[in-house]
């Protein structure tokens, strides 16, 4: 299950089907240009197949139980010699956790906080509610999100290493967003963690479809 390729950019770990994305540095274009807002994104697989099957028993089916093994592949996901001073999860806006009962990303930080001790905050909020993106471009998904969440602790962020947790990353445009809030509150670091992330290698219609990805907000 766990991410095999030749070629990803160094700094957004985005799989690619060969090397000419990247530039010299190994960056993709999106980083190359600044465009990703975060520094790092780590995932444990692809969204598809078991893993896939397994982040939706955890979300809709609210198998609660599974945080502990999913946190496991969290933690194989995390490199162990990059320090951080926070762990914080992507925020669910409070319409959706109310519905849901939970929020998937907090239950897996609390696991890999315990884990790891790095301490766990909940250094986000969301503002808006990105509701139904499904229909959206991704041009209009990546404004839909911009300057939908906010640091509520900017003090706490300030000239941090942030850890961001979350169960899937699909375009980036809702990590970039935190990212974005934490990096204006002054961090100096945010790294995302992810179960995990869209093959963007392949067709998107192919791997789920659009209102299945969108459960991951
Ligand atoms: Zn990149």
């Amino acid at each position: 299950m766990p991410i095999e390729t030749d070629f990803f950019c160094r700094c957004c770990r985005t799989p690619f089907l060969n090397r000419y994305p990247l530039d010299e540095e190994g960056r993709c274009a999106l980083c190359r240009a600044g465009l990703r807002g975060f520094d790092a994104a780590y995932s444990f697989g692809f969204y598809s197949g078991t893993l896939r099957q397994l982040i939706h028993i955890y979300k809709y089916g609210k198998v609660h139980t599974l945080d502990r093994p999913l946190a496991d592949l969290l933690l194989r996901a995390l490199p162990r010699d990059e320090p951080f001073d926070w762990i914080a999860p992507v925020p669910l806006h409070w319409r959706k956790l109310w519905q849901r009962g939970f929020n998937q990303a907090d239950l897996l930080a609390r696991r890999v906080s315990a884990h790891t001790g790095i301490p766990r905050t909940r250094l986000l909020r969301r503002l808006r509610y990105t509701a139904s993106q499904a229909s959206l471009s991704h041009r209009n998904r990546r404004h839909n999100v911009t300057a939908a969440f906010a640091c509520r602790q900017p003090e706490r962020a300030a000239g941090r290493r942030i850890l961001l947790i979350d169960d899937v990353l699909t375009t980036g445009s809702t990590a970039a967003a935190c990212a974005l809030a934490l990096k204006r509150a002054g961090a100096v670091r945010v790294a995302l963690l992810t179960l995990a992330r869209a093959d963007r290698r392949i067709p998107f219609s192919s791997q789920a479809s659009a209102s299945e990805m969108e459960g991951l907000s």
